[in-house]
């Protein structure tokens, strides 16, 4: 959107207030995310009545709230995910509302070619999915699945490694489906094409469903250099009666299965997820095989999401479960025990050379470098100015804490005056 408002000469980059748009780049995921985009409507109303502001994305294609956005004070566009991309055009017109399509392949024929402030790019590949977790009401909103072709992707990932960029990350609602709405490619191949960009980057996988780790991409991971060896995997439950009222597509079995596998091939392996506590039918025992479970795979970094009651889904027919002091204290322990397993995972790396692409700004109070490893450990240490935004080896000498995040502190590689940087 950015892009689309600069090249268009929209943008003219502003913290002053008022402005003469503000846009609102929505999310429905939970009920609190709905509320912050009611809030900030609000908000910059009473900040400028004259502004106009656009509602974008995901709480715009509610058409069961749309009439409820539309009619919230100042709200002036509502714009939904396949025109985002349009966004100078739709501000200009003044529709209220524009028609989505979900049969329609994601407009994005518009090369997104610089992330500011950022030294990862994020390359969307599809949207949709085909899956009906009965939680989650994304999937109701983004339709079904539905790929970019490989020839843009790969296109977009040349301009932005040229542009300087040194990690792309794979994104889409459902990555693991990429290619398998038309001619069946596999992810993998996707990969293979954008590592075959003759330039020194890494690729990172952002999240996939366990369902879609096959024995390639471990295989990838394993033998290509350029794929980061971190693989993030849902697991919302560690209890069967739970995933299957989720309606998830796996076993607890099945997802033990598939890490052991990626350790056995990639011993040293990232495994990130995320767990949702709290569903309705979560009793105690749930939550304690959940808890168990994940003592037992140890991933190096959890997201924790308490339950949020979605309308529409089909959870929201099931009767709720936990109080919230009670759901508050589960997220607490388990939050608390991820921190845990980060540092544990962190300190397997002491005396280690990592690679990592250090960040452009220093951190805040030390005045550090800061980066994170292919392994996504987040590292910071002392080194020049000249190797920020590039990937670099480093030794990892010793692990901590930063509030809440394990952080590895390195010495820039010794040899830093004569690495190659390209
Ligand atoms: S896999 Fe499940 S949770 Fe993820 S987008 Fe699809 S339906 Fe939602």
């Amino acid at each position: 959107m950015r892009e689309d408002l600069t090249r268009n000469g929209f943008l003219e980059k502003t913290d002053r207030e008022p402005c003469d748009f503000y846009i609102i780049n929505s999310c429905t995921v939970t009920q609190k995310a709905d509320k912050e985009t009611r809030n900030l409507i609000r908000h910059f109303h009473r900040i400028n009545p004259e502004g106009k502001i656009a509602i974008v994305g995901c709480y715009a294609e509610l058409d069961k709230d749309r009439s409820f956005l539309e009619n919230i004070p100042g709200v002036t566009h509502l714009v939904r995910n396949d025109k985002k991309r349009e966004i100078a055009k739709l501000l200009v017109l003044n529709s209220k509302f524009q028609i989505t399509n979900h049969e329609q392949i994601p407009n994005y024929k518009l090369k997104i070619t610089n992330f500011k402030n950022r030294n990862r790019a994020f390359i969307k590949v599809q949207d949709g999915c085909n899956h009906r977790c009965s939680y989650c009401k994304v999937s109701l909103v983004r339709g079904h699945s539905r790929s970019r072709s490989t020839e843009e992707i790969r296109s977009e990932a040349e301009h932005l490694v040229t542009a300087g960029f040194k990690e792309i990350v794979l994104t889409g609602i459902c990555l693991g489906a990429w290619g398998r709405d038309g001619k069946m490619v596999m992810l993998t191949e996707l990969i293979k094409e954008i590592s075959a960009i003759p330039r020194r980057f890494r690729i990172r996988l952002s999240s996939i469903e366990p369902l879609y780790v096959t024995e390639d991409i471990v295989t990838l991971m394993k033998n290509e250099e350029k794929l980061c060896k971190h693989l993030h995997m849902p697991l919302q439950s560690g209890d069967d009666r739970i995933l299957k009222l989720m309606n998830r597509p796996y076993t607890v079995k099945g997802f033990r299965q598939i890490i052991k596998r990626i350790r056995e091939a990639i011993p040293d392996a990232a495994i990130t997820t995320d767990v949702l506590l709290g569903f309705p039918g979560e009793d105690d025992r749930s939550f304690r095989k959940t808890l168990k479970f994940i003592e037992d795979i140890r991933p190096s970094r959890m997201h924790v999401f308490p339950y949020s009651k979605r309308e529409g889904t089909l959870a929201a027919k099931l009767e709720d479960g936990l109080g919230e002091k009670e759901l508050a204290g589960r997220v607490k322990i388990v939050t608390e025990f991820g921190r845990k397993l980060s540092l544990e995972f962190a300190k397997r790396f002491i005396g280690k050379n990592e690679n990592v692409i250090i960040e452009d700004t220093r951190h805040k109070t030390t005045g550090l470098l800061t980066g994170y490893t292919d392994r996504y450990i987040r590292v910071s240490g002392e080194g020049p100015d000249k190797i920020k935004n590039e990937l670099v080896p480093v030794k990892i000498t010793n692990v901590d804490r930063d509030g809440n995040t394990a952080f590895a502190r390195f010495n820039a590689c010794p040899d830093i005056d004569n690495a190659i940087i390209i």
